[in-house]
């Protein structure tokens, strides 16, 4: 199964991925998972996307494509993966279905977590994440289970630099403008399903269980 997920920044992406990963035994490839660990890797990837993602930017289409093409022709792709914030322009989804098209595959759904701008800014200044294994809390909808250490692994959870308010704002006009149309992109091609994501984040699953069906 190859799945793209769609939605604003803080739509609960990265949240309903660990789960369906786990759920269908596909690979969650997160787009700002691999730039952060090059960050804090300090590879030169890391260096160059750094300069963006601090300031709520899009790292350019070159890098990034050649990045995610790159990681979908490892071995633990054969069988599906779950994209993660990419594709986040057009550009990237032409790429990314050339890429297929190149090897005779389809994508089989892209599905949009539907969140109305209202709910993000609180989202997202509330999102707290645990830099050793990913895992994502909310200080309010998800708290962790002792007070700032990871669920899953024990490490000190954070505030990542970019969920400052300010950059919140600008990576929201970032998205409008960019990526929103990725939407229509989609639509066109019969591919988009849509779930509710303002709804608790099991009933979010749930629904995307019911969506994707059982099959992986
Ligand atoms: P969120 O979880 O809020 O959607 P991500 O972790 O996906 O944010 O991305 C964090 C930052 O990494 C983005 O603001 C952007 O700077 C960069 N980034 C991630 N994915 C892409 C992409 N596909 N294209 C360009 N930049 C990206
Ligand atoms: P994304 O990857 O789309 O940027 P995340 O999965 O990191 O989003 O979720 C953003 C924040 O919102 C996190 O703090 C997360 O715990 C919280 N969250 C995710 N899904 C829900 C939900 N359905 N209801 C309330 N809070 C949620
Ligand atoms: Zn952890």
């Amino acid at each position: 199964m190859k799945i793209v997920l769609l939605g604003p920044p803080g739509a609960g992406k990265g949240t309903q991925a660990k789960s369906i990963s786990n759920r269908y035994s596909i690979p969650h490839i997160s787009t700002g998972d691999i730039f952060r660990k090059n960050i804090s890797e300090n590879t030169p990837l890391g260096i160059e996307a750094k300069k963006y993602i601090d300031n709520g930017q899009l790292v350019p289409d070159e890098v990034t494509i050649d990045m995610v093409k790159d990681r979908l022709q490892h071995d633990d792709c054969k069988n599906g993966y779950l994209l993660d914030g990419f594709p986040r322009t057009v550009h990237q989804a032409e790429a990314l279905q050339e890429f297929l098209q190149g090897r005779g595959e389809n994508l089989d759904t892209a599905l949009l977590i539907e969140v109305p701008m209202d709910f993000i800014l609180e989202r997202m200044t509330g999102r707290r994440v645990c830099p050793s294994c990913g895992a994502s809390y909310h200080v309010k909808f998800n708290p962790t289970k002792i007070q700032g250490k990871c669920d899953v692994c024990g490490s000190d959870v954070i505030q990542r630099k970019d969920d400052g308010e300010e950059t919140v704002k600008e990576r929201l006009d970032v998205y409008q403008r960019q990526t929103q149309p990725l939407i229509d992109f989609y639509k066109d091609k019969n591919q988009l399903s849509v779930v509710d994501g303002t709804k608790a984040i099991n009933e979010v699953f749930e629904s995307i269980c019911s969506l994707l069906g059982s099959d992986n």
